[in-house]
């Protein structure tokens, strides 16, 4: 059994409907939630884009495999009505993208998954919620928590409180 961290992010659609929708098909088939961060607005990072996103931070018991549970969570991305454009370059706005930030303390790089995230540290809207849930968890390639990445963290772009869901568990 592994304890993993995903991101949940969305900035198309009713963003508190399909954040309900990937807790429900990520406990079905991906393990167990044992819990969520608050949940975040998040200004777009990287590009232009009217919508601000939701995002929190699922934690998530599972027994699959890395590589499967990347595979599970793209599936659902897709079937939560994600389009991937791949003439646009670069980032594009999407109803549903779920990264995993962290599983265990592992340390991957595969072709199609590096774990911890490679950004993350970089990225306000994934530390904030990640220090709702984890303050303390230490990453494991550069050896600082939570807390301290985003004590550290450059990255100015707002990333605000919304008011608490009754989402999930
Ligand atoms: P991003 O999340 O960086 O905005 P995408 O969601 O389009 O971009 O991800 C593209 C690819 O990134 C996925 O198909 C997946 O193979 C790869 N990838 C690499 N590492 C991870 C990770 N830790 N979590 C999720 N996807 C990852
Ligand atoms: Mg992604």
């Amino acid at each position: 059994m592994a304890t993993c961290y995903v991101l949940f992010g969305s900035n198309l659609g009713e963003k508190d409907r399909i954040f309900m929708q990937a807790c429900l098909l990520i406990n079905n088939r991906c393990g167990r939630i044992v819990g969520l961060s608050a949940a975040y607005a998040s200004e777009p990072w990287g590009f232009e884009a009217e919508e601000w996103f939701l995002n929190r931070v699922i934690v998530l018991e599972t027994d699959l495999a890395p590589e499967a549970l990347l595979h599970e969570l793209l599936a659902i991305e897709r079937e939560l009505g994600r389009v991937r454009h791949p003439e646009v370059q670069g980032y594009s706005s999407r109803t549903a993208d779920l990264d995993i930030l962290y599983y265990d303390d592992r340390i991957i790089q595969a072709e199609a998954l590096t774990v911890p995230h490679p950004r993350l540290h970089l990225r306000r809207f994934a530390l904030v919620p990640m220090c709702d849930v984890a303050p303390e968890l230490v990453h494991p390639v550069l050896q600082r928590t939570q807390a301290e990445l985003l004590q550290r963290c450059h990255d100015d772009s707002v990333v605000r409180k919304i008011a608490e869901t009754n989402v999930g568990k």
